[in-house]
């Protein structure tokens, strides 16, 4: 496959201001990690500042390194972190200290823990909420292999949203995502979710990756017979060499027809749908918009 140039959509100027340099420091107070930071993600600026409601920021727990190995990201894998009993309070912390009203919380995978992380991700749930009553919480949690015991530990939490990434279309997760992720266990997460509580579900399509329309389509139609609430679809960016290529840059426009497919013929409460959108983009804000206005 040849490797294509990266067009004009997507190039944006680096974060700045007062607010981004705050937020830096308090983050490195308290030792913390965050998705935005991390991964370079091309919304920071957007995102912490919030453009017309609150601003979001995605916090990494338990650690900088995942016992799996997905072709499309860079988190480094194996050789894993012990966990660190301060950080649901550390975030806790922060979070009230930034002042942010809406928090993302993800974690790398963590296969190699007997409960494989629930425990810590529920435990800073709790954290956050009882620092900071009134928080909107958004978790962004692994598959725990499909065991379901474990996705319960996530919803007795009672964050405002659970979010679980599909990622891409049944007949590309392997190529994409490591062995033991999924299509189905994916979907089966999410239903779990939607058949035990009243808490928003969400998920993420990376586009770009080699998917055919009639794919995302079937997809679409896939998530919300589980019952998701929420979608979001962006383009796939290759971090690396060594990783996935990417197969296509899919056009602005092409995004903002699937946003029109998923709001309004299949009536998702809302979907974020751009080349720079990413799971969590913009999160509160949109989240506010759609459910609370
Ligand atoms: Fe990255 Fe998540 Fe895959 Fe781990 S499970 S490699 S953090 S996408
Ligand atoms: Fe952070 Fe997510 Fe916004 Fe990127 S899209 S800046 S990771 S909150």
């Amino acid at each position: 496959m040849s490797r294509a140039r990266k067009p004009d959509w997507l190039k944006m100027a680096p974060p700045s201001g007062e607010r981004f340099t705050d937020i830096k420091e308090t983050l490195r107070e308290h030792d913390l990690h965050t998705v935005c930071e991390e991964a370079n993600c091309p919304n920071l600026g957007e995102c912490w500042s919030g453009r017309e409601g609150p601003g979001t920021a995605t916090f990494m727990l338990m650690g900088e390194r995942c016992s799996r190995g997905c072709n499309f990201c860079d988190v480094e894998t194996g050789g894993m972190d012990p966990l660190d009993p301060e950080e649901p309070q550390q975030v806790a912390d922060a979070v009230a200290e930034i002042g942010l009203d809406y928090v993302v919380l993800t974690s790398v995978d963590r296969d190699d823990l007997p409960d494989q992380g629930a425990g810590h991700f529920a435990e800073t749930i709790r954290a956050i909420k009882e620092r900071h009553p009134g928080i909107l919480v958004e978790c962004l949690i692994p598959d725990f292999q499909g065991e379901e015991r474990l996705v319960r530990q996530i919803v007795d939490a009672e964050p405002d949203v659970i979010a679980h990434n599909i990622e891409t279309v049944d007949r590309l997760q392997w190529p994409v995502r490591d062995r033991r992720a999924g299509y189905e266990q994916s979907l089966s997460v999410l239903r779990q979710v939607d058949r035990e509580s009243d808490i928003y579900t969400k998920t993420s399509l990376m586009l770009g990756v080699g998917e055919y329309d009639h794919e995302i389509y079937q997809t679409l139609r896939d998530l919300k017979t589980v019952g998701v609430d929420v979608v979001t679809l962006g383009q796939y960016l290759q971090p690396s060499r060594s990783h996935l290529e990417v197969s296509e840059y899919v056009h602005p426009d092409a995004f903002d027809t699937w946003r029109r497919v998923a709001e309004e013929e299949l009536d998702f409460l809302y979907c974020a749908s751009g080349p720079m959108v990413r799971s969590s983009y913009r999160a509160g804000e949109l989240f506010v918009e759609a459910v609370l206005d």
